[in-house]
């Protein structure tokens, strides 16, 4: 749109346009069931092995068949968390989450706990960094699933995913690691990682809405969350969104080639960004000041509210976000936010800006100007 200037890539991502050229390379015609076997389906078929390939490479997963499509980061956040630990509950029936995972993660352990399961929440620093501490004393040998992303949509905060999974196969569990917002911008690997399951979204890394992964590693037994058919080894059954799984390697393969380069641009919009926001009056950035996603921005202004920045920048010409969109309408202080050691009121004043390769370093200062002017407005009328 013109003019505009789009700062909620957490929320919503454009399409790259190289996979926009990779969509439309597919002729009209295109049809094919993956479960038959003339040669539509064949087509298909391999389509979607294909896919498998790109988004194994991206994550140095080493068998392609270790990698099942989804419908999102939802569905694979679900199907890791429930479907792993019903299916190995003989062996114990304990979960563990950090406290500031995605309500997608947070809600299907909490399902569990109603049905029987312990579950341990574990605490995260000033800086949304988790307590290694508190997390060895939480993973007891009966903890089938801990899960911990590898950084948080709010705050930007990149989690120790390496000493996290000592700490957790040291007492014999499995690691589900939700990926979803650093895939694609930090460097991922489930091998040197030690991830036993991980998430990935189509859209997150450039793809379209709707389709996701999860990658588990050979020789981890999952049980499905929804039954029918036999597709994805049975763990997602339906027709595949053949078409989307396609366009999400294609994501997935851009992803990895322009990662180095294209992080390492947006770092530098990024830090001039933090160091202009910072610069107004009683503005402090959230999450990690270090250790963060290098697209990713997040602030809390005192005294104000954040749907009204959000509404104010957006008359500026500036989306921006307040929290996690996935939870933005319960009007509820951020869980994030709290976890990190802010007040209600504090958490309450929050703004996120996520970058994306539309995004240049010139629009900086209007951003910049357009937060102060927003704030310096908004204080002039609270009554807080
Ligand atoms: N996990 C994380 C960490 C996310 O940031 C999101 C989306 N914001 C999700 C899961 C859910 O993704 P989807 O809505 O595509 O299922």
């Amino acid at each position: 749109m013109d003019g505009r200037i789009y700062l909620d890539h957490a929320a919503a991502m454009p399409v790259h346009p190289g996979v926009a050229r990779f969509a439309r390379q597919f002729p009209e015609s295109f049809a094919g069931n993956p479960s038959t076997i003339y040669r539509e389906g064949l087509a298909a078929q391999a389509a979607v092995a294909g896919a498998r390939e790109k988004v194994a490479a991206l994550i140095g997963a080493e068998d392609p068949a270790s990698i099942i499509f989804t419908s999102g980061a939802t569905e694979s956040n679900n199907i890791a968390i429930r479907g792993t630990a019903l299916r190995n509950q003989k062996l114990g029936k304990r979960v563990v989450t950090s406290a500031i995972e995605h309500i997608s993660v947070l809600n299907p352990a909490r399902d569990l706990q109603k049905n029987g399961f312990v579950y341990t929440q574990v605490p995260v620093d000033r800086f949304g960094v988790i307590d290694l501490d508190a997390l060895k004393a939480a993973v007891t040998p009966g903890t089938v699933v801990t899960s911990v992303h590898s950084a948080n949509n709010e705050i930007g905060t990149i989690e120790p995913i390496r000493d996290v999974a000592e700490i957790v196969h040291d007492r014999g569990g499995l690691l589900h690691v939700d990926a979803t917002d650093a895939a694609g911008r930090i460097p991922v690997d489930v091998g040197r990682d030690g991830i036993d399951l991980l998430t990935l979204s189509g859209n997150q890394l450039g793809g379209p809405d709707g389709v996701g992964a999860l990658y588990i590693r050979p020789g981890v037994r999952v049980q499905p969350v929804l039954v029918g058919g036999g597709q994805e080894r049975g763990l997602r059954p339906g027709t595949e969104n053949v078409f989307g799984i396609a366009c999400m390697g294609e994501a997935a393969r851009i992803a990895k080639e322009e990662m180095p380069e294209e992080s390492r641009r947006l770092r530098t919009i990024r830090d001039s960004l933090i160091d202009g926001i910072t610069g107004i009056e009683e503005a402090y950035l959230t999450g990690h000041p270090a250790e963060r996603l290098p697209h990713h921005a997040s602030f809390r202004f005192s005294r104000i509210e954040g749907e009204s920045i959000q509404l104010a920048m957006d008359m500026l010409g500036i989306a921006v976000a307040t929290g996690s969109a996935c939870t933005s309408r319960t009007l509820e202080a951020s869980h994030v936010l709290l976890a990190i050691g802010l007040a209600h009121d504090e958490a309450h004043g929050s703004m996120v800006a996520t970058l994306g390769r539309r995004n240049s370093l010139d629009e900086v200062p209007r951003v910049v100007n357009a937060a102060r002017e927003t704030v310096k407005r908004l204080r002039a009328i609270t009554p807080l």
